[in-house]
């Protein structure tokens, strides 16, 4: 038993409470939002801003293990948690996980490929940067950026001064990285606790749109040989970063079998979702069990699963759906969906409302489901 207490209110804390409670856990949530997803579903929730100094301290009066569902958390904030609670996770992995240069370098640092990159000071070093990487090549914020924002492909050296005036508003480093014609992305989530064990789920096959997660395929359609070196990779990085927790690997592969990493994430991630029904543990069991010191569980997958993101414009579309018999369970096709919602009530466009696991015998019947019902577009 105990507290645990999350700092963030969206639908990762949501589903890390959600499985906590199941496992005798309270849990308190720290969040600016009347009525957020975490929230919701928590014992308790303080209603204030992250960078709330009292609040932040608030949190740790109440909560004897605390973790994060994000990972800009303010460093001060983390210190203040740190002196006045328990945080297993520690303030080192954010540091490196927050900053893109930090973290290609960590990465390096445990042997595993990261696509070449350079550090960009002035729009020089960009155009040298461009020249040598070759056209197209990936202008990044180091810090602050998600689902593609922050970035600039470059397709012409003309573009240079434009992406640079653009991207240096940020107010952070920039990072240059050459473009990997991928044939493939994957992600590997690892655990690893305080006593050292480490396990990784198997590897999904990662599709974005608009670089947005859309659908994640597991098994992975690629050679078992390429899944196990990247989850393998995976496992190295969590046990050469000192990971408690959970840490998600985002990867590229390319058609001559080379991975590089992308980018880390030390909390459950969206490809993760797939667990939920399709393996015997949870990623977000797993994250509880991490921080707890618990021994992990079995990451074994029980039955091929395509998880598919609902965003906002889904809603409508799926709602009509639901109401044709034979949708959830298509035994037609051999498909089962099971359908999670994140307890939020505006359905704006690009954000994300839902998930759905297919179980099937086979993935390709899952992206039949998925083509066929329309939801999605064609
Ligand atoms: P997330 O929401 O995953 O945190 P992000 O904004 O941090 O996204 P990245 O994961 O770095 O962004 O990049 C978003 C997507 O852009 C990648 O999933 C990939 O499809 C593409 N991409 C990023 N970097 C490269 C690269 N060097 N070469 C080719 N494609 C890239
Ligand atoms: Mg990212
Ligand atoms: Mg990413």
């Amino acid at each position: 038993g105990g507290t645990i207490g999350v700092l963030g209110g969206g639908q990762l804390g949501r589903m890390l409470a959600l499985a906590g409670r199941n496992m005798g856990y309270r849990f308190v949530t720290l969040d600016p939002t009347p009525d957020a997803p975490t929230g919701q579903v928590a014992d308790e929730q303080i209603e204030a801003g992250y960078d709330d100094v009292d609040a932040a301290r608030r949190l740790a009066a109440l909560s004897d293990v605390i973790t994060y569902e994000f990972e800009n958390v303010d460093a001060h904030v983390t210190n203040i948690l740190m002196e006045e609670s328990y945080v297993p996770q520690g303030s080192q992995l954010l540091y490196t996980t927050q900053h893109r240069l930090r973290e290609k370098r960590a990465i390096e640092a445990a042997g595993v490929p990261v696509a070449p990159y350079a550090e960009i000071r002035s729009e020089a070093e960009l155009r040298e940067a461009a020249e040598l990487f070759g056209i197209p090549c990936v202008l990044k914020t180091a810090m602050g950026g998600y689902d593609g924002k922050g970035q600039w492909v470059l397709r012409s050296l003309d573009e240079v001064p434009e992406a640079y005036a653009t991207l240096s508003k940020a107010k952070t480093e920039l990072v240059l990285e050459q473009f990997i014609h991928f044939d493939k992305e994957l992600s590997v989530i690892a655990a690893r606790s305080p006593r050292g064990e480490v396990k990784a789920f198997p590897a999904a096959e990662n599709i974005h749109v608009h670089n947005i997660l859309h659908e994640s395929i597991v098994p992975a359609r690629i050679e078992v040989a390429i899944q196990k070196e990247a989850e393998e990779l995976a496992m190295k990085i969590a046990a050469s970063l000192g990971v408690i927790g959970l840490i998600a690997v985002e990867l590229f592969l390319t058609k001559d079998g080379q991975l590089y990493v992308n980018e880390l994430a030390p909390r459950p991630h969206n490809s993760g979702h797939y667990t939920m029904e399709a393996c015997r543990t949870s990623q977000f069991e797993q994250h509880v069990r991490a921080i707890c010191n618990l021994p992990l569980g079995s990451t074994k997958l029980l039955s091929p699963v395509v998880m598919v993101n609902l965003l906002g414009e889904h809603i409508a579309p799926l709602t009509e759906k639901l109401a044709e018999p034979g949708f959830l369970e298509d035994e037609q096709l051999g498909v089962s969906a099971k359908v999670h919602l994140y307890g939020k009530k505006e359905a704006k466009e690009k954000r994300k409302m839902g998930h759905i696991n297919l179980l099937t015998d086979d993935v390709e019947k899952a992206l039949t489901w998925i083509e066929q019902t329309g939801i999605w577009g064609k």
